[in-house]
């Protein structure tokens, strides 16, 4: 379906969708200052969970949930949202609690992003079968933003380069073209004055999967890593070249979109297809002129939730056969590297067929994986499946985004460590 930009001007505070990754469906406002929010339409659930046709199967594949909007002339207001959502109907599987069950999270600024503390859940809703989140805020600037999670988007990528591009090290290029148009970022870092045959080869890629923002923040957290005056980041630079596409799916992140493509399709699934669609089209072409042009693609890695499960990092390893000889032992040591810094890391092995690390490991010969996971820690020690009401009633909280991107600093100390150790 659709995602369509609106402006809807209230009695006091006007909501608006009309910017780059904002998403809502529809809003109405009961008594002044409060509003019934949806942010998707009822015929958008599916047992609970936000689906979209997916071309790549016979089924249906998840997408999971997102909304973002600005509110203008909050100052001073308390301003009540009531969102009403449809949670999923099936146990034993995540659905709109995919990413975060401790929505919304605001910001004045695109950076620092808070909790609403006063929330409250109803299982009342205007949708049937829906439940109602209910915030109530004060705002203290006339603009604020509101999201379901710490949203990564287009624009704040841009003033992110801006910002980088400050350092020597640091270099942008456009890797290539979407679907709409826009262009897919690249952000290369390392020692220009190191020939390029002494350095290893990394190349990093995140949001196939748009909602899937811990991967951007986290990116940004490697980035910014890589760029500081630490010895470890100096040695990363004279060591590595990382060239790093923090958004694939540009065009799903400037609609807003939670999962997958305009296209109905899924990004990560299309990487061994015959006919991918352009953003991968795209970003393939640049990796066979890369190894053309007589470099390497030593490590790939695919970011997607970058986050904890279960408390821990979830690692998507290739299957054991995925490697021989002496690449084996490398990949073996490369991930025991990564888990040693993140001691809680867990990995199972990935179907990896059409996925991005998949494809990296059989066309590029590169030592690869996939860190998938989200941003809350989930609720083992319960035996039971989050859902709304458990983490309203428990409290459990998100990730800071402080966690997420430090944990990018230790993902560098991994790979600095590998190579010392080659
Ligand atoms: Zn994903």
């Amino acid at each position: 379906m659709e995602r369509k930009k609106f402006t809807y001007v209230g009695r006091e505070v006007s909501i608006s969708t009309d910017f780059d990754n904002g998403a809502l469906a529809r809003v109405e406002e009961e008594k002044t200052n409060i509003f019934d929010l949806w942010p998707y339409e009822d015929e958008e659930y599916r047992d609970g969970r936000i689906y979209l046709r997916s071309v790549t199967g016979t089924g249906w594949d998840i997408a999971n949930f997102c909304f973002h909007f600005r509110l203008e002339g909050c100052k001073g207001k308390e301003i009540e949202f009531r969102f009403h959502i449809k949670e999923r109907e099936k146990e034993g599987d995540v659905s709109i609690v995919y990413a975060n069950p401790d929505f919304p999270v605001y910001s004045y600024d695109g950076n620092h992003w808070m909790r609403m503390e006063n929330k409250s859940l109803s299982q009342e809703s205007l949708i049937e079968g829906g439940q109602t989140i209910s915030v109530r805020q004060t705002y203290t600037k006339e603009t604020a933003y509101i999201a379901y999670q710490y949203p990564y988007s287009n624009s704040h990528l841009e003033s992110f380069v801006q910002r980088a591009l400050k350092s020597p090290f640091c270099r942008v290029e456009t890797a290539g073209e979407s679907t709409e148009g826009r262009p897919i970022k690249q952000i290369s870092i390392t020692d220009y004055d190191v020939p390029i045959k002494e350095k290893k080869v990394v190349w990093f890629i995140g949001l196939q999967h748009p909602a899937e923002l811990g991967a951007g923040w986290g990116l940004e957290g490697i980035i910014d890593y890589l760029l500081s005056g630490s010895p470890v980041a100096k040695k990363a630079r004279e060591s590595f070249i990382f060239n790093v596409i923090p958004i694939v799916n540009v065009d799903s992140v400037a609609e807003g979109r939670g999962r997958i493509h305009s296209s109905g399709r899924n990004l990560n699934r299309e990487w061994e297809r015959p006919d991918p669609v352009p953003e991968i089209r795209t970003i393939k072409r640049r990796l066979d002129e890369w190894k053309a042009e007589g470099n390497p693609i030593d490590i790939f890695i695919d970011f997607h939730g970058f986050s904890s499960r279960d408390g821990r990092w979830h690692l998507a390893l290739l299957p054991e056969d995925a490697y021989i000889g002496k690449q084996k032992t490398e990949y073996n040591r490369l991930v025991e590297n990564i888990k040693e810094r993140i001691p809680t890391a867990a990995s199972g092995p990935d179907p990896s067929f059409g996925y991005a690390a998949g494809a990296a490991c059989r066309r590029y010969k590169a030592l690869s994986m996939s860190i998938d996971g989200w941003v809350y820690p989930w609720l083992t020690e319960e035996g039971k499946t989050p859902d709304l009401s458990t983490y309203y009633e428990l409290g459990k909280t998100v990730c800071s985004l402080e966690e997420i991107r430090s944990c990018g600093a230790e993902f560098v100390k991994a790979l600095v460590k590998f190579l010392e150790e080659s």
